[in-house]
């Protein structure tokens, strides 16, 4: 018996030992990488998206993601908030907050007293815009390395990265520290602008792409539904009273004929129609064209930020005609990026993520006219809470400022009138768990024997940065939205209608198939490093997804 065994191992190693020689005869003499990684964040998409649109979607766009990439159905963002800014970084970072420091959107700097905004560095100066505010901007906030600067390093800053988005943020975080360029939209001359912290004027091929103005061309028909109207069985009616106003329209009806007209006014206006992701996929094919992406044998990656979609997320609500037709447009619009990206770069010779920073909830009318639990929560919170603090310690604003769902205590107010902060931090924790309009409050620093269901204590774990989160936080009840989403929606949250992302690979080193295990957002940075055989980003806390990775 033993015997056999090892003659069956001899064997074994015998008739293995031609094939490894063979193999060793046939190694490649460079790494073998896509020639290109493009990285598809479609902003506020949630994952049901991709069925509940399904039958109206044609066969290039969304559906070849699905037939020809790999599918995962079980993706989670694993921290809260699930904001934007947070989004971008954690799938570039395999992070979360509380090690990558993008906190927020926003988050209030204790030191300074301020509300500090993402990207924005005073220190740098606007390129391709006169507007500071919109054209200052940078990654300085982001302390974790990116897959971008991971590429970056390991080809010795010859494989190209290039940021695209309408927004400043979903560009910036993505290309991380090191790019050949970052690019936003800028509202005041509808240009594709960066800042000084990259480049002192803006490329050749970006001017050009700048001088065509297609941002009116693409509005200059208004906007209708791509499809006859009646067709849109997926959706509400069209005017329903929780749908937010676009532009001058005085109802949220199609055709949406001031279109044009609008965009001269406010060229912010396209940002909430199809037509904005139109503009960033144009943007995205010149940076091909213009910085010669994918045209070498040095792995370059461009990350792309859909955003139009959260926009008309916001106005419109996930249910509204608009939403779909965003979607409908944008498959149409996915369908021709893809075949260029065929004919430039090379069917096979590219990998494809599409993915999203959050999801969004149902709009509260929505849920209201279907006997869901939802309504409106936290309406003048600031006031009432300060309003605690005085009666109990005689002290105003001690309270400084609630964001993402995270309270602030001013740490100077308290030193000064000798109020001890964990005490105070309590006593509000207490008062507010008192409260039926939210879940639960919780104090940061005592998570760790808090009595909260798992996985949304790690989630608060992970979105807690000691530098630059609240004092607490607050959980809402399912679908409870804060008083500004009165109409559209919004998002935040730890629940699966925000938190619950598609995310399918497609093309070089990728098998077709699908998969319901559990993953995470903070997965996606390490699988994509060990696609392409580099460095897993700095502060990275993910797992390659290794079903995915094959022939
Ligand atoms: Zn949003």
């Amino acid at each position: 018996m033993f015997s056999k065994r090892i003659q069956a191992i001899a064997l074994a190693a015998l008739t293995a030992l031609p094939l490894a020689a063979q193999k060793k005869n046939s190694t490649p003499t460079s790494v073998p990488r896509p020639k290109l990684v493009v990285g598809l964040v479609v902003d506020q998409m949630r994952w049901d998206y991709l069925y509940r649109f399904y039958e109206k979607y044609g066969d290039d766009g969304f559906k070849r993601f699905l037939n020809q990439g790999y599918s995962l159905n079980n993706v989670h963002i694993n921290y809260v908030p699930t904001v934007t800014a947070i989004g971008h970084t954690s799938i570039y970072t395999g992070s979360v907050p509380a090690i990558h420091g993008i906190a927020g959107n926003d988050w209030f700097d204790r030191t300074t007293g301020k509300n500090v905004y993402c990207t924005t560095d005073e220190s740098v100066n606007p390129v391709g815009t006169d507007s500071k505010k919109n054209g200052s901007h940078s990654p300085k906030n982001l302390w974790s390395t990116t897959i971008t600067d991971e590429l970056r390093i390991a080809t010795n800053f010859q494989g190209k990265v290039v940021g695209v988005s309408l927004k400043d943020r979903a560009s910036i975080l993505p290309a991380g520290h090191n790019p050949n360029g970052a690019y936003w939209f800028d509202d005041t001359n509808g240009h594709f602008i960066t800042s000084s912290y990259y480049m002192n004027d803006l490329p050749q091929w970006v001017k050009n792409f700048n001088s065509q103005n297609w941002g009116e061309k693409l509005v200059a028909n208004g906007w209708n539904t791509l499809l006859p109207i009646e067709q849109y069985t997926e959706s509400t009616p069209d005017n329903v009273a929780w749908e937010g106003l676009l532009g001058s329209a005085k109802a949220p009806i199609f055709p949406y004929s001031n279109l044009a007209a609008d965009y001269a006014q406010k060229k912010d206006n396209i940002r909430y129609t199809p037509f904005g992701n139109s503009l960033t996929l144009k943007m995205a094919q010149a940076s091909i064209d213009g910085e010669a992406l994918g045209q070498d044998n040095i792995t370059d990656i461009l990350a792309i930020n859909i955003a139009s979609t959260d926009y008309a997320g916001h106005k419109f609500g996930p249910n509204a005609i608009e939403m779909e037709d965003v979607y409908l447009r944008l498959d149409r619009d996915l369908a021709e990026f893809l075949k260029y990206l065929d004919t430039k770069v090379g069917k096979g010779q590219y990998t494809v993520f599409l993915t999203a920073d959050h999801g969004g909830a149902h709009a509260v009318g929505y849920l209201q006219e279907h006997k869901i639990p939802t309504g409106f929560f936290g309406e003048g919170a600031e006031k009432s809470m300060n309003a605690i603090f005085k009666t109990k310690y005689g002290v105003e604003n001690l309270l400084t400022s609630i964001e993402n769902y995270q309270i602030y205590l001013d740490k100077n107010v308290a030193e000064k009138n000798k109020v001890d902060m964990t005490n105070a931090v309590d006593y509000l924790v207490d008062e507010i768990n008192k409260d039926k309009t939210v879940l639960f409050a919780v104090n940061m620093k005592k998570l760790a024997d808090a009595p909260i269901p798992e996985p949304l204590k790690t989630r608060i774990i992970n979105g807690y940065n000691w530098e630059r989160s609240g004092d607490i936080q607050l959980v809402s009840h399912d679908s409870m939205l804060p008083p500004y989403a009165k109409t559209g929606t919004t998002h935040s949250v730890w629940n699966s209608y925000d938190s619950h992302i598609p995310l399918i690979f497609m093309g070089w080193g990728i098998k077709p198939g699908e998969s319901n295990a559990d993953y995470n957002m903070t997965d996606i940075a390490p699988t994509i490093s060990a696609l392409i055989k580099i460095q897993f980003p700095s502060g990275n806390i993910g797992k390659p997804i290794t079903e995915v990775l094959g022939k």
